[in-house]
C-alpha cells in the first residue's frame, strides 16, 4: 500500500507521516531527504571539484556526477537508510545551506530521474508513506491514499523557526519566512514535477490543526480503504 503526502516547507509532513507510518506499521519514505542527500555528497566529492559545482550544476554534469557518487538507499529495520559509501547520513541533511541547495539540485531533471527510480524501487519492497513535493503526482501516481498537506506562510515558519532553535540553529522569523516563501516558488515553478497537489487529493490545510488532528483524519482515509480492501499498488 502506497500513502502519497505532498505539500511545502512546514506543512507538517513529516511529523504527521513519521506517527502515521508508525501506527499503521509502514515505512516512513521522506523523499526529501534523499535530495538532500545529493546536495550533502557534491559538497563532500573527493576531488573536491563539487562544491563549486553545486551552485550552478547542470544537466550533464549532474549524470557524470550521480554515476560516482557512492550515495545508496536502503530499508533497514522498517527505516529508510541513506548512505554516502558506509557512513549513515542524518542530521547533517538538515541545515538551512542543505534545503537550498537540495531546492536547486531538484530542479534538474537528472537528479530526479535518479532519485524517483530509487523511491519506486523502495516501494516494492514494503507498505510506504512518502512525502515529498511529487509523490502523488509523478512518483506514486497510483498511490492507494493522497494527500496535500498546505497550512499558512506564517505558521509553516513559525514551526520551522522552532525546530532551528531547538538545533541551536540561528534565523529570525522573517529570515525563515523569506527562505521558506523563496523555496515554495521555486517548487512550484520549476518544470519537472513541480509541487501541486494531485487529482483526487486529500487537501488539508494544517494551520490550525494539531498534530494529532491531522494523524487522525489521514489515518481514517487509510482504515476506510484497508476495510474496502483497496487492491494493492
Ligand atoms: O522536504 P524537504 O524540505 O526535506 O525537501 C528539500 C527540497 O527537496 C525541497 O525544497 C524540494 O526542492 C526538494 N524535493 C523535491 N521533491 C520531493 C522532495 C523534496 O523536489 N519529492
Amino acid at each position: 500500500m502506497i500513502i502519497a503526502v505532498d505539500g511545502p516547507a512546514g506543512a507538517g509532513k513529516s511529523t504527521v507521516c513519521k506517527i502515521l507510518a508508525k501506527r499503521l506499521g509502514f515505512v516512513y519514505l521522506d523523499t526529501g531527504a534523499m535530495y538532500r542527500a545529493f546536495a550533502w555528497a557534491l559538497d563532500t566529492g573527493s576531488d573536491g571539484r563539487s562544491r563549486q559545482l553545486r551552485a550552478g550544476l547542470d544537466e550533464n554534469q549532474a549524470l557524470e556526477l550521480l554515476e560516482r557518487i557512492p550515495l545508496l538507499f536502503f530499508i533497514k529495520e522498517n527505516k529508510l537508510e541513506i548512505c554516502y559509501g558506509e557512513r549513515v547520513l542524518s542530521e547533517e541533511l538538515r541545515s538551512p545551506e542543505i534545503s537550498e541547495a537540495a531546492s536547486r539540485i531538484s530542479q534538474l531533471p537528472a537528479v530526479r530521474e535518479f532519485l524517483v527510480s530509487w523511491q519506486r524501487r523502495l516501494a516494492e519492497q514494503v507498505s510506504i508513506v512518502a512525502e515529498g513535493r511529487d509523490t502523488a503526482t509523478a512518483v506514486f501516481p497510483k498511490a492507494d491514499v493522497k494527500v496535500f498537506l498546505t497550512a499558512d506562510l506564517q505558521a509553516r515558519a513559525k514551526r520551522r523557526f522552532a525546530e532551528y532553535s531547538e538545533k541551536g540553529i540561528s534565523l529570525s522569523l522573517e529570515e525563515m519566512q523569506e527562505r521558506i516563501r523563496e523555496r515554495d516558488e521555486a517548487d512550484s515553478n520549476r518544470d519537472h514535477s513541480p509541487m501541486r497537489p494531485a487529482e483526487g487529493a486529500i487537501l488539508l490545510d494544517t494551520s490550525r490543526l494539531s498534530v494529532e488532528e491531522v494523524v487522525d483524519r489521514l489515518g481514517e482515509q487509510v482504515q476506510k480503504l484497508i476495510e474496502a480492501g483497496s487492491p494493492a499498488y
